[in-house]
């Protein structure tokens, strides 16, 4: 078998915190996923709300 690598800090991987190789590189990850993930729907938001206009309601 194969020893990976944690994806942060590229050291062997510690099973009980696998894929990472600690609990810290884990919550490094998730900030990294969460700031991704913040940073794409912003503009299916701002979509959202403008196809939500109340144009038709007024018409
Ligand atoms: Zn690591």
């Amino acid at each position: 078998m194969a020893t990976k690598a944690c994806p942060i800090c590229k050291r062997p991987v510690v099973v009980a915190h696998a894929p990472f190789c600690s609990d810290r590189c884990r919550k490094v990850d998730l900030h990294r996923w969460m700031s991704e993930v913040y940073a794409v729907p912003t503009a299916e938001q701002v979509t959202d709300e403008g196809d939500g206009d109340r144009v038709d309601e007024e018409s």
